[in-house]
Formats: C-alpha cells, structure tokens, sequence
C-alpha cells in the first residue's frame, strides 16, 4: 500500500495580505506543479480567498486554520465549515496544541469540529502530541492515544478515513527541538497500531498521520523516510518559500 505524502503549511497569526500573497505567488512558482506529494498551505482567514485565488492552477491545496463546531449563527469572531468551502478550502486543521493549550480545547470540541468538517466535505488534519512533562513521565503514548481515541469517539472506521492526522509533540512545535526520526516513527508505529486494533486494517493501512515539530529542509529527509511518517506539518519552515520548497521536495536531499 502506498500512501501519499502531504506537507501542509500552517501560517498561524502571520503575515499581511500583501505578504501572503508575495509567499503564495512564490510557492506557486517553485512548487505549484509537485504531484509526487500533495501540498497544502493554511493560511489565516482573513487572507483566505486572495490566496485562493492565487492558488487556484497550482496543486497547491488551501486549508483553514481552525473552525466553528456549529454551522451557523451567533457566534461572534468564529469561522463555520461551509465558510471554509466557499472560499476554496480543502482541509482545515483541528485541534492544534496551540487551540488546545491556549484556547482550552478539548477533545469533545474537537470531535465536534471534525464531524463538522466532514459534514461539508473537508478533510479536517487532526493534531494530537504529548508536552513535555507527559513525554518524561513516560506517558507520551497513554497522551497521544487518549487524543486519538476521543478525536474520533462514536466515529465508524468509514468517517475516520476520510481525515489526515498529525503527530506534533508539543516540546518540539516552534522550539528547534525536532523528535529523532526514530522517536517520531515509534510513535506513528504506535498510533497506526491503535488504529488496527480500534478501527480496521484499511483504516490503519490508509490513514496519512503527518509529523509535526521544528521541520526543516535539514530534517525532512531523516522523517519523511520513516515507514509511517506520511508527511509534515510545517510551522516557522512554512513561511519562507525557500524553506517550505527544501521541506516539500525532501527527497532531493537524500
Ligand atoms: C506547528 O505549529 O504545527 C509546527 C509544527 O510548528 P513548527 O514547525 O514551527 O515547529
């Protein structure tokens, strides 16, 4: 079985209009014709549909950053699924340790979101990852298996087929600290497991779980060629082109 890559972009609260667009005209360029992995950039709501726009002939996939659980109504600054969709979103990205540590979302909320993700035909990236103190208590897996397990409570192995998700230890986002490629497959070894024994071998064998924490174009390589590592979810690498296009034609740096 053969699963294709995804590196995915998360902007996160950066960059301007003019300046997202500048980037995504330059991705288009160097990267906008890949097809041997899917790509994807997230970039903040309010620059969305320019970039959208910008995108729109290249391979180059947009995804939200975040989203509203409901589908519509008073819920002022929040942003729903069909909104998403109508501007060209393909995938949105859920449950970002960011959104849980600083936002308090949990794992009932992100359930939610990703039922209302699927609901419209997005394929939501769902982030799970230990901290710091939980990796040297030695409970990175028990963490990381929770987060799974309540991710996709009451879901059916059909509904969880349809999402991509994300292995990001929170020691490593936005730190330098990348996990070793050993350390990282270990623990997509563990979640693929979970997902035989939980779901179903097609889901096991299917399911892309992309890593997440300090990507470079130095380390792609190193991660991307662990046998369960099906891509990266980028942050600070994601934000200059040059880095972005080293991470996303990582096989050049064998
Ligand atoms: C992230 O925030 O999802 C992330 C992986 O960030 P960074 O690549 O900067 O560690």
């Amino acid at each position: 079985m053969t699963r294709k890559k995804l590196i995915a972009g998360n902007w996160k609260m950066n960059l301007t209009l003019s300046e997202a667009m500048d980037l995504a005209e330059e991705l288009v360029r160097r990267i906008g014709s890949v097809t041997d992995v899917d790509t994807a950039i997230a970039p903040n709501f309010t620059v969305l549909y320019p970039i959208s726009e910008i995108i729109s002939k290249s391979n180059i996939k947009l995804s939200g950053q975040n989203l509203h659980e409901e589908q519509k109504g008073a819920f002022t600054g929040e942003t729903s699924a069909k909104m998403l969709t109508a501007v060209g979103a393909q995938m949105v990205i859920i449950g970002h340790s960011e959104r849980r540590k600083i936002y308090g979302e949990g794992d009932v909320l992100i359930n939610r979101k990703i039922t209302a993700a699927l609901a419209e035909g997005l394929v939501p990236i769902v982030c799970v990852g230990e901290d710091l103190s939980q990796r040297e208590a030695g409970r990175a897996e028990d963490i990381v298996k929770a987060q799974v397990e309540g991710a996709f409570s009451g879901m059916d192995a059909k509904t969880i087929s349809r999402t991509v998700l994300a292995y990001e230890p929170v020691w490593a986002i936005g730190t330098g600290k990348t996990a070793t490629p050993d350390q990282a497959q270990d623990m997509h070894r563990c979640i693929r497991e979970l997902l035989l024994n939980s779901y179903d071998k097609n889901v096991a064998n299917n399911m892309r779980i992309l890593y997440g924490g300090s990507v470079t174009p130095d380390n792609a390589h190193g991660l991307m060629t662990q046998p369960d590592i099906d891509g990266a979810l980028v942050g600070g690498a994601s934000l200059k082109a040059d880095s972005f296009e080293g991470i996303v034609k990582y096989q050049a740096g064998a």
